[in-house]
């Protein structure tokens, strides 16, 4: 990776303040899943046993720019007191009297949590005045927080103006995993779009076509292709805006020698539910009061076949409505086989959750944590968090 990292940097009884993704899902007061805890641990654990004072920060939620109960960090000061097995201070602020003394008091190997960064409103108006109070608290400022990287808040970007900026080693893995995909990949490449917003996934799609070997489309973002391939789609959601956007990825697909697919056949129902009856149909038999809500099972034995003969893959976006079993076939024969390819990356959000759902996230070379920041940073976009880190 061109960026500095912590191991460029001696941490020796330094107050190094990280930024970590700890915005993580709540539920009566505890942490419903520590995935982006875990993430971090490597991180904070390398700079406990360096013998660093680490003061680490986080959002959580979405809080108004003022303080919040319901999105105080102290639980997930509980968790990482359990997942650490050292004690984790934790104080009700991030700047101010308070904060300074709490990072006054701190030994080597201390690790002191802040409140959530968005209980003040400079944090995502990167106001300059909030962003220094911040950079006071330490003298290193390690950016841990692929997950929000690609925004430019006080916590995130602002602070990195006033102190020496390097990557913790959950950005590292993820920034090197997607270079190598993007950069040097073992080929073949395929990759696989879908999801529901093809809008989300427009800037992905054209900068596969400068990378990839094979595109595999599916779930919603198909259903404009579909529409753009003169196929009668029903009420199936479309984004009649982006269909002549979609036509020109097909014709980019032809003259920069990336193989593109499209579903053969597809899975229709009249209504997204748990009851709902589905048919198996061609793709130009779609009947016009249904809605496509998966690929059907010879588009996915194709799919799943193109996937395995690859050697790396990455997929963003679930092939049907996942969330019901009903629509899921499609969703669960790509990550089976996504899983089987030797070096794999999943990003976007709900992908993540398919992957996690379908049982194969273990087996998958890297789940991203950042759902967004996975699908700006395939589609080419500069993070702001990771334009402030130092080139080696
Ligand atoms: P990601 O978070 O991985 O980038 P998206 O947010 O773009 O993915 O899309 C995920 C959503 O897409 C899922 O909730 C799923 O139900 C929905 N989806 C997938 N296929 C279809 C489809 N054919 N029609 C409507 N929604 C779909
Ligand atoms: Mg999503």
């Amino acid at each position: 990776m061109p960026k500095k990292t912590i191991r460029d940097l001696d941490v020796r009884s330094k107050r190094v303040l990280v930024r970590v993704d700890f915005n993580v899902p709540l539920k009566d007061g505890a942490v419903m899943d520590d995935t982006r805890i875990e993430a971090a641990l490597p991180t904070i654990e390398y700079l406990i046993n360096g013998g660093a004072k680490v003061i680490l920060m986080s959002h959580l939620g979405r809080p108004k720019g003022k303080p919040d109960p319901a999105f105080k960090m102290d639980p997930v000061a509980r968790r990482l007191e359990e997942l650490l097995g050292r004690r984790v201070r934790k104080i009700d602020s991030c700047v101010g009297p308070e904060a300074q003394e709490a990072v006054g008091e701190m030994a080597e190997g201390d690790v002191l949590l802040l409140e959530n960064t968005r209980f003040y409103p400079g944090e995502t108006s990167n106001d300059p005045e909030f962003a220094r109070e911040l950079a006071e608290l330490g003298d290193i400022f390690v950016n841990d927080a692929f997950g929000a990287a690609h925004r430019a808040h006080a916590s995130t970007y602002g602070v990195a103006e006033h102190l020496p900026t390097v990557a913790g080693f959950l950005m590292e893995k993820e920034i090197s995993i997607m270079d190598k995909i993007l950069k040097e990949p073992d080929r073949p490449l395929t990759a696989v779009v879908g999801g529901a917003k093809i809008a989300d996934k427009m800037s992905v799609l054209l900068n596969f076509m400068n990378h990839v070997d094979n595109l595999l489309i599916g779930g919603g973002v198909a259903n404009t292709f579909l529409q753009a391939m003169e196929h009668e789609v029903g009420k199936s959601l479309v984004e009649e805006e982006k269909v002549k956007p979609a036509l020109d990825i097909v014709e980019s697909s032809r003259t920069n020698g990336v193989k593109l697919f499209l579903p053969e056949d597809v899975v229709v129902a009249e209504e997204i539910s748990p009851e709902a009856k589905t048919e198996v149909v061609a793709v130009d038999a779609v009947p016009e009061n249904m809605m496509i809500l998966d690929i059907g099972p010879k588009t996915a034995q194709k799919y799943s076949e193109i996937i395995r003969e690859s050697r790396s893959a990455v997929w963003v976006g679930p092939m049907g409505v996942f969330e019901h079993d009903a629509f899921a076939g499609g969703t669960k024969a790509v990550a089976d086989a996504v899983a089987d390819v030797p070096y794999s990356f999943v990003g976007g959000g709900d992908s993540a959750a398919a992957a996690e759902k379908m049982g194969v996230a273990d087996r998958i070379t890297h789940v991203s944590t950042g759902g967004g920041a996975s699908l700006k940073y395939l589609g080419g976009e500069e993070l702001p968090g990771i334009s402030v880190i130092m080139e080696k």
